[in-house]
């Protein structure tokens, strides 16, 4: 199976350039290189057909065919068919071959989009006339460069009977029987020449499986190699101490908060490395849980590091834990992008000799020239996460502290339990007491001047406002010339009222001078391109306008949303929106009706499936061939308690029934040469 493809009769150095093109190398990568839909040519009722749907018909030919030419070298062919007692219209584009043979009443099988307004079969393809056509579904395939996908099939179709034989079963029988799941041999056929949508559903079904568990395995492999390779730090924890801290919040954690610091604080005694990702929902308090695992660390003897994507949010965190920790004589600094280097010597000198107890700053924290003392613990906040590269910095320099990831990306809890399968995950599902919750309202862009109006007056009851401004994808020049032109807008609409005006363009200085400015309520609206998206936090702000909301993904629209509802007065979003499509409007409703985080990634999965919702790369999550995390998360699930029994048992790792499952586990990349990333 890895032979490589030239073994395959009828490839040449050109088919071999084309397929390498497209990371096909051997046969194995092409016997698994599946189809990504397929089309379904099976002959069904008319009626069935959905308005716009594809369908595959069979009629009698009820007019003669007409042909018309137009442009250059293009054509119209019509002809009238009888299909299930309904006289429609069919439609095929520069295929005037076809009109010789479609004869006056005889039978064919024609498929194509059913406009059901209009009765009309277009875009339409003669799959056979007469004869009775070969049913079933048609693969497609992705292909790359000037490979046919014709071609592409050829070679499979070939591939399988020179090597379909050798194709060799990689799950242990056990598994096969208690899910009833069919071999590998039958499932790879069925994927690429479903006889039936029964073998597709058969074959997908166990490939899911396959995919998910190898996926799993892996995680829950790493987790044991790291945890082995790595004895934590077993951190002596002052109860006592942490119970003074928390005595002196003003207020009470909630129970989930309590639950969680439980479970971090359990991981710096423990035997292991803490590698926990922390979710909790915008506004759910995760601050203040980094807070106290931060002192608790710093109290047993160790360093600790926040590290957070922005500089904003980085000052910020860095005022709010000198805050909470100063008090208990621990020293906390920030390691500023704009600090000039006398500034910056001193603090690496600080570091070094181990004075400085917390250090907050974006991922330059623990970049060349910055070395700790004795590093206990990194922290990252709303940091999709902790990129390779960083862990493979903090390795170099022989560190390996605890980690915790905080986010508020709102992936539906089974999900991410499942899908970051090498962590720990903590969830922090309550929200403070005595939130009033923010109201979402969506407004037509023609409502603007009333919506204006609306800011206006809250503004005069003395609140402040967040205006976000019109989103270009992809280019972020745009987007700064947007804030740049409603800045200016507000500013002629609103005299008197004093509009900051915030984008990525500007420098470090300008941006904390910006948002100093803000928080002091010295400027009282602030229009800004998406810069505000994570963390920030102003409390006398109450209204959030969010221009072309449409544009914005959920997960997206949620964050922003969270800017505001932060201090005790109502709060408002305005999400100024057109919507073209269903999905769009969907969307925009569900933000109205919910403020819970997880329940509107729950609902926009459901609306949309998989997919979007996370945004393209910067979930982390992975991609599969056939399976997909997002519709398939209960299988993800349970091959998830799978590959935690397996990793766990004897049979997994010396019986012979799993020999192929391992192999092809050590034949995974992030197991070779002792790598773990
Ligand atoms: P996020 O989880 O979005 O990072 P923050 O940590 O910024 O949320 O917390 C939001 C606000 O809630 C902060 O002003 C914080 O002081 C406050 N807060 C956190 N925990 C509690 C609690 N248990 N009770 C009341 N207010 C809290
Ligand atoms: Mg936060």
């Amino acid at each position: 199976m890895d032979l490589p493809v030239s073994e395959i009769h009828g490839v040449g150095p050109k088919l071999l350039e084309q397929l390498a093109a497209m990371g096909i190398t051997t046969v194995r990568e092409l016997l698994e290189h599946f189809p990504f839909r397929y089309e379904d040519h099976t002959v069904r009722p008319i009626m069935e057909a959905e308005h716009e749907e594809r369908i595959t018909v069979r009629g009698t030919v009820h007019s003669e065919p007409s042909l018309r030419f137009y442009g250059r070298n293009k054509s119209r062919l019509t002809v009238r068919m009888l299909v299930d007692g309904l006289l429609i219209q069919a439609v095929f584009f520069n295929q005037g071959y076809l009109k010789k043979q479609m004869q006056l009443g005889e039978s064919i099988v024609v498929s194509g989009k059913f406009d059901r307004h209009r009765l009309m079969l277009s875009g339409g393809t003669l799959k056979a006339a007469k004869a009775s056509p070969e049913e079933g579904l048609e693969p497609v395939y992705s292909v790359k460069g000037d490979l046919k996908l014709n071609q592409l099939k050829t070679l499979i179709r070939q591939a399988f009977q020179q090597f379909g034989e050798r194709i060799e079963e990689i799950l242990p029988a056990q598994l096969l029987t208690a899910y009833r799941l069919i071999g590998r041999k039958e499932t790879l056929k069925f994927l690429h020449f479903p006889a039936s949508p029964q073998e597709l559903r058969q074959a997908r079904r166990r490939m899911i499986y396959e995919e998910l568990l190898l996926f799993q395995l892996k995680m829950q492999m790493l987790r044991k190699i790291e945890r082995e390779a790595e004895p934590g730090q077993k951190k002596n924890i002052c109860q006592e101490r942490l119970e003074e801290l928390l005595s002196g919040l003003p207020f009470q954690l909630t129970q989930a908060q309590q639950r969680v610091l439980k479970e971090i604080v359990a991981d710096l005694q423990g035997d292991y490395r803490m590698n926990r990702l922390l979710q909790g929902d915008v506004g759910s308090g995760k601050t203040v849980i980094a807070g106290c695992a931060l002192f608790a660390n710093a109290n047993a003897g160790y360093q600790g590091a926040l590290m957070v994507p922005t500089e904003i949010l980085a000052e910020q965190h860095y005022e709010s834990l000198r805050e909470l920790l100063e008090p208990y004589q621990l020293k906390v600094r920030l390691l500023s992008g704009s600090a000039k280097a006398k500034e910056r010597r001193e603090l690496a000198e600080e570091l070094q000799a181990g004075s400085i107890n917390v250090l907050v700053g974006t991922h330059a924290l623990i970049q060349e020239g910055v070395h700790f003392h004795k590093l206990g613990l990194v922290i990252t906040d709303e940091q999709h996460r902790f990129g390779v590269e960083q862990r493979r910095a903090l390795r170099k320099k022989g560190i390996r502290p605890d980690v915790l990831f905080m986010t508020a990306t709102p992936i539906p809890r089974t999900l991410s339990i499942s899908a970051f399968g090498d962590m720990d995950v903590s969830i922090i599902d309550e929200m403070p007491a005595g939130r009033k919750p923010i109201k979402t309202h969506w407004a037509k862009p023609a409502m603007f001047s009333r919506v204006i109006e609306f800011v206006k007056k809250e503004v005069e009851k003395g609140y402040q406002a967040y205006v976000i401004c019109p989103l270009i994808e992809e280019s972020e020049k745009l987007d700064v010339q947007n804030a740049i032109d409603v800045h200016q807008q507000l500013q002629q609409l609103l005299s008197g009222i004093q509009i900051g005006l915030m984008h990525g363009r500007l420098s470090a200085a300008e941006k904390d001078a910006v948002m100093e400015a803000f928080a002091a309520n010295r400027v009282q609206i602030l229009v800004s391109t998406t810069v505000v998206e994570v963390g920030v936090n102003v409390p006398n702000a109450t209204v959030m306008v969010i221009y072309d909301a449409e544009r914005f993904g959920l997960a997206q629209l949620h964050q922003l949303r969270g800017r505001v509802g932060r201090g005790q007065a109502q709060s408002h979003c305005i999400l100024l929106a057109d919507p073209k499509s269903d999905v769009g409007k969907e969307r925009m409703h569900i933000m109205t009706e919910t403020n819970d985080g997880f329940e509107l990634s729950e609902r926009d999965l459901e609306l949309r499936g998989p997919g979007d919702f996370f945004g393209h790369k910067q979930s982390g999550l992975p991609v599969f061939k056939v399976a997909d995390i997002v519709e398939d998360f209960r299988v993800l699930e349970v091959a998830r308690q799978d590959a935690v029994k397996l990793v766990h048992s004897t049979a997994f790792w010396q019986g012979e029934d799993y020999e192929q499952l391992r192999r092809c586990i050590a034949m995974e990349e992030i197991f070779q040469h002792g790598k773990l990333d």
